[in-house]
């Protein structure tokens, strides 16, 4: 059996707590690694490396910072393959879905590359006789990222790039379930050139994550996951006097306009539902079509693509529509969310739950699943399912639709397809949901632009990625400087002749 390690002060470090967590493969069901779960003195031991190493990267110039990051995003273009094995063996995501998530986090550490002008300060010359002001942006010092199972390169990458690049050191708490790529990436950050325990890998569970918490040289927790833990974290970050993002669940809504492309809505809805078996916070769960005619089209549509997917282990080739689901739980639990759709009176039209691949049977599968005629109070439709099932809720009108949008508690992503600008642009000014998508199922801002939602789908201020990542990881110093020489006697301002 595999033993994984941390990874500290620029080498894998073993775990010394005694304590493991199973990392499967969820095509077989079997145990593949063993991952270490820190205690609570292994983390304040990394931290305060850490905060050791933070000083000479903090004082290191910008352009030097940045040529690290060109080199580490070189680094991970040689080893995508590699990469984007390790995202799938773990995660069981296809291999095309694993090489777009370190494709994904690449293009944000190539924004890091740009890190000198992020960082520009403001000056103002003049501003009172003799006066300039200017501001400069700081590192925070030693910051903590907290990630997810599902993107298990994507995500690590949107913490690690924008918080190096800023000057800070990292301690980054991966996914338990998931956590082989983030010690390939600090093992190529070292190759690029990072210093030794400005970039502090450790393994854990809740203990790890408290301990980060009330750890006192932490400055600021940068989270994503669940939303119950991005609400817990959120509020102990913040009582503890960090500064805290933490992204949440999502429930992402797609309201398809009877004026809309029929089949390109279909394509739409099956690729983004049923992409990475669902387990996506950007993934579309919710159709909302406009009027009868519109929802019977769609499901004339979707049935037969969905009966085409094919659905198998990673290793099964590049044709796998989606994998398995990432632990025997979240599979367990996703079926027990459609027999409650059934239960509470939604018209099934496809039925995962009993799907089953020869060779693969203890395997964390779970069929494409389609649901028409669904209500707000099913549970299908209030909770975040994260696997491999779509709700259609019928609605007569736009008004309808975008109310109900807008009325559900999470705000990550939302869609809408139409053939007509007006709606187009009304739903864009009004909905209340961070990243909108026009004619297109899953708007994942570039990574110039920035990544958040709002509503239950985030806590605390400030996007990941892009300008607000480079804000929420400096502090702003702004300095207001007299010099006696400019001022003639009595106050007035004068130049001083050059020679
Ligand atoms: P999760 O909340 O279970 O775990 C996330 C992290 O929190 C992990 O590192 C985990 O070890 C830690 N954690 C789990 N339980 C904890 C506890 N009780 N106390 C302290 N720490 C704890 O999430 P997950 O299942 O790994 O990921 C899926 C969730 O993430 C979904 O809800 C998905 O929508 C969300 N997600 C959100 C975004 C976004 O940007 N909004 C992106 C990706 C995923």
């Amino acid at each position: 059996m595999q033993e994984l390690t941390h990874f500290i002060n620029g080498e894998r470090v073993s775990g010394g707590s005694g304590r493991f967590a199973d990392v499967f493969n969820p095509a077989t069901g079997e145990v593949q690694a063993k991952v270490p779960l820190a205690t609570t003195e292994e983390v304040n031991e990394a931290v305060a490396k850490a905060a050791e190493a933070q000083v000479a990267w903090g004082a290191t110039n910008p352009q030097r910072r940045a040529r690290v990051m060109m080199a580490f995003g070189q680094l991970i273009n040689e080893n995508m393959d590699m990469l984007a094995e390790s995202v799938s063996r773990e995660h069981g995501k296809t291999l095309p879905d694993g090489r777009g998530d370190v494709q994904r986090g690449l293009e944000v550490i190539e924004v890091c590359m740009g890190a000198p002008t992020l960082l520009k300060g403001e000056f103002t010359t003049d501003g009172g006789p003799g006066i300039d002001l200017y501001s400069m942006r700081q590192p925070l010092g030693v910051v903590a990222g907290i990630t997810p199972f599902n993107f298990p390169a994507m995500i690590p990458l949107w913490k690690m790039g924008p918080a190096l690049s800023c000057g800070n050191a990292m301690v980054l708490k991966p996914s338990e379930r998931c956590p082989s790529t983030s010690i390939l990436l600090a093992e190529l950050l070292k190759e690029a050139g990072l210093p030794d325990g400005v970039l502090q890998v450790v393994n854990g569970d809740k203990e790890a994550v408290d301990a980060i918490l009330d750890n006192e040289t932490i400055q600021a927790v940068g989270f994503v996951g669940s939303t119950p833990i991005a609400q817990y974290i959120y509020g102990r970050a913040a009582s503890n006097g960090k500064r805290a993002q933490c992204f949440g669940g999502a429930k992402n809504h797609m309201i398809v306009m009877p004026d809309a492309d029929m089949d390109k809505a279909a394509d739409a809805l099956v690729g983004s539902s049923m992409g990475a078996a669902g387990e996506r916070c950007m993934a579309i769960s919710v159709a909302v079509p406009v009027g009868d005619k519109t929802a019977d089209a769609l499901v004339e549509r979707i049935v037969p693509r969905l009966e085409k997917l094919k659905v198998g282990p990673y290793t099964a080739g590049d044709d796998i529509d989606y994998g398995p689901l990432i632990t025997k739980a979240s599979q367990t639990r996703v079926k027990g969310l459609i027999d409650s759709g059934i239960e509470q009176g939604a018209t099934m039209l496809m039925d995962g739950r009993e799907f089953s691949l020869q060779g693969y049977e203890d395997g964390f599968f779970v069929g494409p699943t389609y649901f028409d005629n669904v209500t707000p109070d099913m549970d299908i439709y209030k909770e975040e399912i994260f696997g491999p099932v779509l709700s259609q809720v019928r609605t007569q009108s736009y008004e309808e639709a975008l109310k109900l949008t807008m009325d559900n508690e999470y705000g990550n992503g939302t869609s809408i397809f139409t053939a007509d600008g007006d709606t187009a642009r009304d739903f864009a000014n009004r909905v209340n949901v961070g990243m909108v998508g026009i004619n297109f199922p899953i708007p994942v801002p570039l990574s110039y632009h920035t990544f958040g939602g709002w509503k239950k789908s985030a806590f605390g201020d400030l996007n990941q990625y892009g300008p607000d990542a480079f804000r929420f990881y400096t502090k702003t110093k702004t300095v207001t400087e007299r010099w006696f020489s400019g001022i003639k006697e009595g106050g007035e301002f004068a130049f001083k002749a050059m020679d």
